[in-house]
């Protein structure tokens, strides 16, 4: 049913030598390899011509656009979402949450209102906030997680008063890979009459999403992480929700008519769609989403499943290990420091073996702080992945160690 070597083989990046060795890929939280069914549709869009969307009477323009359009019924498909108009093209999870803080921020947000985050967020869930709260003189709050990187959630309750307007929690931590229970935290949020962003920017590309069910007032994701093209992201709104707030950015497309003495908005999603959007990358996620959806979600969360016990098994054996995150529900990213070795050192000499992993904070600097900290290894897994990489990677890093 789910065939490995079939798969390696729709990535050719996977057969790549650095330094004389086999690359052994493990950086997927920070981006994922593009299937040949990807770059071959954007190379052939690049190649047979392209128009511009919406607004060309040709033919090259009219093919964009049913393309782009289709995508997005791809992804609403995809996200189970209700509706089409709710699916808005951005350049990024990044882009996404900065829209919502800045236009849900414009509209709903008063002084001393406040904004619960969680201690995990990625630097991009945080500094929207931040900048909104700073115009805004609006407050942040923290959602703690303990040791194993479990999500405080008996505590949540007593954050939330009358001035909490919105909760921003990541579904998967890009550092502790521990799957939040998003569901649950949108459930209590709602009592309140508390609104949800969830960044799914590590989640999307692991487990199926059903924006429905979660009941999730926003969702934001990026192609690149989900075997896509760099540049292109989602973000889904609940109609009710996009329609009442402002737009974010202003220029062509997301206007009905513009004159000197005003400008009346175009309908969803074009509102929040100003200027010539990345039209191939979103087709090209189109395309990623189609080859993800042929694979099936569960299957390749059960692979990977079985790898990341396998490496967590693995690391654990080691010795001198210590891992941040162990939650039980976890997505495929372990995050480690050696007793012996700083993250960077290990980093670059795993590269020089052929093993990429991503050293540093990861862009979540209070996570860090959190630990007390300055780094971690993080080893990340992907649908490519197999047993072979993990065993390549811990035989690189037994290289390492002994050079210490
Ligand atoms: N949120 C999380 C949890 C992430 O891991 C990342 C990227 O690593 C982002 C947000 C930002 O994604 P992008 O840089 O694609 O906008």
């Amino acid at each position: 049913m789910f065939n490995i070597e079939a798969i390696r083989k729709d990535f050719p990046v996977l057969d790549l030598q650095v330094y004389g060795k086999p690359l052994v890929y493990l950086d997927n939280a920070a981006t994922t390899q593009r299937p040949n069914q990807v770059s071959a549709l954007i190379a052939d869009l690049y190649q047979s011509g392209s128009g511009n969307i919406h607004r060309g009477a040709h033919f090259l323009a009219d093919r964009c656009t049913m393309l782009f359009e289709q995508t997005r019924d791809t992804v609403k498909e995809f996200i189970n979402a209700e509706s089409r108009e709710e699916i808005i093209f951005t350049k990024g999870t990044t882009e996404s949450i900065n829209l919502v803080a800045f236009s849900f921020g414009e509209r709903f947000i008063n002084p001393g209102d406040e904004i619960i985050l969680s201690e995990m967020e990625h630097h991009s869930n945080i500094v929207p906030w931040q900048l909104m709260c700073n115009r805004k003189g609006a407050v942040l709050k923290k959602l703690p997680f303990d040791e194993n990187g479990v999500l405080e959630i008996d505590l949540l309750e007593s954050l939330i008063t009358e001035k909490t307007k919105i909760i921003s929690v990541a579904h998967v931590s890009n550092v502790l890979g521990t799957v939040n229970p998003v569901k649950e935290i949108i459930r209590i949020a709602h009592r309140h009459q508390v609104k949800v962003l969830v960044d799914g920017a590590q989640a999307i590309q692991h487990l199926p999403v059903d924006v429905q069910d979660l009941d999730c007032d926003f969702y934001a994701f990026s192609g690149h992480k989900i075997y896509g093209p760099t540049g292109v992201g989602v973000l889904y709104g609940k109609k009710i929700l996009l329609d009442e707030i402002p737009p974010y950015q202003g220029g062509g497309e997301m206007i009905d008519s513009v004159s000197f003495n005003g400008t009346t908005f175009n309908v969803l999603p074009y509102k929040f769609e100003a200027g010539t959007p990345n039209i191939i990358g979103v087709i090209g996620l189109g395309e990623a989403i189609r080859y993800v959806s042929s694979l099936g979600l569960e299957n390749i969360g059960e692979h990977e499943h079985q790898l990341l016990g396998y490496l967590t098994q693995e690391l654990k054996k080691f010795g001198g290990i210590k891992i941040y995150g162990e939650a039980p529900n976890k997505a495929s990213v372990v995050a480690f420091r050696h007793e012996k070795v700083h993250p960077y050192d290990m980093g670059m000499l795993l590269d020089k073996l052929g093993v990429a992993v991503r050293t540093g904070r990861h862009c979540t600097d209070p996570l860090h702080e959190r630990f007390g900290i300055d780094g971690t290894v993080r080893a990340s897994l992907a649908v490519y992945n197999n047993i072979e990489d993990i065993d390549l990677f811990i035989k690189a890093m037994n290289r390492v160690v002994s050079m210490f």
